[in-house]
């Protein structure tokens, strides 16, 4: 059976630190569907197309990565696509407490679902999008938190 995992996150933007684990987990898996969760509530840097156009040029020469988007339970997601895997990247010990949470209760909701993390690369602990995209409001160059094939321009 093939072995889908789902990468959800809100990738406002997506990273250098979120290429490098998807990348990783192609050893793991078939396919890696990059998930963007659609949040209204939060206010963002790029809209959702503006984000899945990113990711998909990420990823142009990898067909076993796909970008989709997603609303409402990250879990009720995975069964739609039929995966088994949630993949989740960890940087810190406060990543691992909410990522723990997180992982337990969606366990709850459904057993077959595992969730599988990866720990980052030491060069790309302190990369958050919320940071970057901070450095990006106020006019900073963010180039070096972004995927290798992304630059500055792409953005606009
Ligand atoms: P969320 O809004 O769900 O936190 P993010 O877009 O911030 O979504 O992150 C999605 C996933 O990528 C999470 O598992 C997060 O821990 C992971 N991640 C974010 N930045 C990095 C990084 N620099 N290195 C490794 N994993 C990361």
């Amino acid at each position: 059976m093939k072995k889908i995992a789902i990468f959800p996150g809100s990738f406002d933007p997506f990273t250098i630190g979120h290429e490098e684990i998807v990348k990783r987990g192609l050893s793991m898996f078939d396919t890696i569907i990059v998930a963007i969760g659609k949040n209204s509530s939060k206010k963002t840097m790029h809209s959702l197309e503006k984000r899945m156009e990113l990711i998909n040029k990420v990823f142009a020469d990898e067909p076993r990565i796909e970008v989709d988007t997603y609303e409402g339970l990250t879990i009720n997601y995975c069964q739609s696509k039929g995966a088994k895997f949630l993949l989740r990247g960890l940087r810190t010990a406060a990543d691992f407490e909410y990522e723990r949470a997180i992982a337990q209760m969606n366990k709850n909701l459904d057993h077959e679902i595992e969730s599988v993390f990866l720990l980052t690369a030491p060069e790309h602990t302190p990369v958050c999008s919320t940071i970057v995209r901070d450095i990006f409001n106020n006019e900073g160059d963010i180039s070096a938190f972004l995927p290798t094939n992304i630059n500055m321009d792409d953005l606009k």
